[in-house]
């Protein structure tokens, strides 16, 4: 996906659920309060002209507007002044529905028997908006015996209400606005501070993958969140990256230089033979063995590449199956006390008890030939090289100690690496290819153990192998 899609979606994203969590809400609250409050205004605006039709009423009542005709001016003239105090209409009808009166004087003499007069005649006094937004109220006129002779009906367009609301209406639109405003900004600064890192780390890994593999995120500045976190593990992951590439680069140089060594001599072998036509038969005979002993070496290189590239695939299966490790570590001593003896150098054997683990027998052997091998050859003349087993509820422990040459600690971090040997030349006599200790190392790793060493210069070196007697 393209990265600048990726922010603008991590943007709407933000957007759209800052809308729907924080501004619908308060879209549909202000809605609510809009129409209880304009509910309230047109409740209270009934009440004040029911309260005006009985005022009215009572009046008419006690003047006698109805059954007085000389009062019929005056009547008018009333009716008159009430409406244009309140700026509304005023009906009055007698008890049949007849206007008797009407401040607008278009009614009188018509029959107005709308359900509100009849409710008032027949029942109590309402007030009722109508379908248009005027709002009727009803009040009958009770004459002193207590009968119904008559209604007031006082009708009002409540423009003043509508005109308030629709201010109210404008001040929550402004309102929403604002805060719609304030939020799209705080949204936006938030997606930036979001978005910006991931901009960068996405051109980071991008060259990372394009093979710049020094490249980082640069964390200064970053503060202790996921964002930081995962920037860290991208760097982590480009540093291992890195180590990997190194190591691959190293490990290459490392097998060229190994096999030309070899080459170049056979080269100088076989071309002072060929310089030499008239040489006596015994030096092609020590040359050509001087040329198949470097053909042996570079074959043993090869032999324990192949290995350990075979290990770190896994691609041979690993066999793992109890074995009795007395009798493993017995085999090797024996193939080994030959070479022991050739070299006069004491080899003991020593097992306090009975160990079964499940291990790779092929695998494990080599390894600890590996070991008790370098031994013996990294021991002078007089030595003595001695291979212990034990074992506890969960591990088996192989050590191997030797009173030979030893190793400086600086060198100990590094023996186990591909081709590194201590002392070049002395090593090139005892036939060693480095990659012997690499071998062990692969080894028990692959057996969930673990593998130490100590040692001291010109006093001995310790292995100490660790082996699980299981493997879940
Ligand atoms: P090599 O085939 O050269 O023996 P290894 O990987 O087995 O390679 O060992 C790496 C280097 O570690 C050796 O070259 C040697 O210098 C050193 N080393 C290994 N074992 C011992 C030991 N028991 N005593 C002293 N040095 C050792």
């Amino acid at each position: 996906m393209d990265k600048k899609k990726a922010s603008h979606g991590i943007r709407c994203l933000l957007l759209i659920t800052y809308m729907v969590a924080g501004i619908l809400p308060l879209l549909l609250l202000s809605s609510v309060v809009f129409r209880i409050t304009e509910q309230y205004y047109i409740e209270e605006r009934k009440k004040e002209l029911l309260n005006q039709a009985n005022i009215l009423s009572g009046h008419i009542a006690l003047s006698d507007y109805l059954t007085d005709t000389e009062k019929a001016a005056e009547f008018i003239e009333d009716l008159e002044q009430t409406s244009s105090q309140g700026d509304f209409r005023i009906i009055v009808t007698d008890e049949t529905g007849l206007v008797v009166n009407d401040s607008n004087k278009t009614e009188i003499g018509k029959m107005y028997l709308i359900p509100e007069i009849v409710e008032a005649l027949d029942n109590k006094d309402v007030a009722k908006e109508q379908a248009n937004g005027s709002i009727y109220a009803v009040a009958s006129i009770v004459n002193d015996d207590g009968e119904k002779i008559g209604v007031v009906l006082i009708s009002d367009m409540p423009t003043d209400i509508t005109q308030k609301m629709e201010d109210i209406r404008k001040q929550i639109y402004t309102l929403t606005a604002v805060i719609i405003f304030i939020v799209i900004s705080i949204v936006m600064f938030f997606a930036q501070m979001i978005t910006k890192p991931l901009e960068q780390m996405v051109g980071v890994i991008r060259k990372i993958a394009d093979g710049h593999l020094d490249q980082r995120i640069p964390t200064t500045g970053m503060s202790n969140n996921e964002i930081r976190e995962v920037t860290e593990a991208v760097n982590n992951m480009a540093e291992k990256l890195q180590q990997v590439d190194i190591s691959r680069q190293q490990f290459v140089s490392n097998v060229s230089h190994e096999l030309k060594t070899p080459l170049s001599s056979i080269k100088v072998l076989s071309e002072s033979i060929l310089l030499n036509a008239d040489a006596p038969k015994e030096m092609y005979v020590e040359f050509l063995q001087d040329i198949t002993s470097e053909v042996d070496r570079m074959t043993e290189i090869i032999n324990d590449l192949l290995t350990l590239v075979r290990l770190d695939q896994k691609e041979i299966p690993v066999n793992f199956k109890d074995e009795n490790l007395n009798l493993l570590v017995q085999e090797v001593i024996k193939r080994l006390l030959p070479l022991a003896e050739h070299n006069k150098i004491t080899l003991t054997y020593e097992q306090s008890q009975d160990v079964v683990a499940q291990v790779d027998a092929t695998k494990l052997t080599l390894a600890v030939s590996n070991l008790v091998e370098n031994a013996i050859k990294y021991t002078d003349e007089g030595g003595s090289v001695k291979v212990t087993l034990d074992c506890d509820h969960q591990n088996a422990f192989l050590t191997v100690t030797d009173t030979g040459i030893g190793m400086a600690e600086e060198e100990l971090g590094k023996i186990f690496d591909r081709f590194y040997r201590i002392d070049k030349t002395r090593d090139r006599q005892t036939g060693g290819t480095g990659l012997g200790l690499s071998i062990t190392h692969s080894t028990v790793l692959l057996h969930d153990g673990s593998i130490k060493v100590s040692s001291k210069e010109n006093e001995g070196t310790t292995f100490v192998v660790r082996i699980p007697l299981a493997h879940s």
